[in-house]
C-alpha cells in the first residue's frame, strides 16, 4: 500500500489537504482479479441456468456482467482504500473508508455532516497512466 496526498473539495467550503492509501496493481495482480470476477460472475450464470423463470434475465445478465466487470478490474491500475483528513464541513479528522479506483474527481460521503465530497488529486502527484503495464 501507497499513500498519495490529496485535496478534499466541498462547495463553500475551504479546502483541506489529506492522505489517500492506495493499492498499485501490476498486470498479473490485475489480471487474476479480472479472472476470478469473471469466473464467479459466469458460474453464478450456469447456476442460474436452473432456476425456472428467471433463468431468461440472470443468465444473459451475468453473461454480459462477466466480461464488462472483468475489464474494468484489469484496467484498475491503483485503487483506493480509504483516504485520512479532516472534512472541509465538520474540520474533524476522520478516515474514509472507500474502495474501487483511484481518480481524480472521486466523492466520498461524510458520515458527520453528510456531505459528499470531492477527492482532488494533487497536480504534482497524478498518477501517470501509460499504456504499459
Ligand atoms: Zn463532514
Amino acid at each position: 500500500m501507497a499513500e498519495r496526498p490529496v485535496t478534499l473539495r466541498l462547495p463553500n467550503c475551504a479546502d483541506t489537504s489529506a492522505v489517500a492509501v492506495v493499492v498499485e496493481r501490476a498486470l498479473p495482480s490485475r489480471a487474476l482479479r479480472a479472472g476470478v470476477a469473471l469466473a464467479g460472475l459466469w458460474g453464478a450464470g450456469l447456476v442460474c441456468v436452473f432456476i425456472p423463470v428467471l433463468h431468461f434475465v440472470l443468465v444473459p445478465t451475468l453473461a454480459i456482467l462477466g466480461p464488462v466487470i472483468a475489464v474494468l478490474r484489469l484496467t484498475e491500475r491503483v485503487s483506493l482504500v480509504e483516504v485520512r483528513g479532516a472534512c472541509p464541513r465538520c474540520l474533524v479528522a476522520r478516515r474514509f473508508e472507500a474502495s474501487g479506483r483511484f481518480k481524480d474527481g472521486r466523492a466520498l460521503h461524510c458520515d458527520g455532516c453528510g456531505n459528499d465530497i470531492d477527492v482532488r488529486v494533487d497536480a504534482m502527484v497524478r498518477p501517470v497512466t501509460s499504456a504499459t503495464s
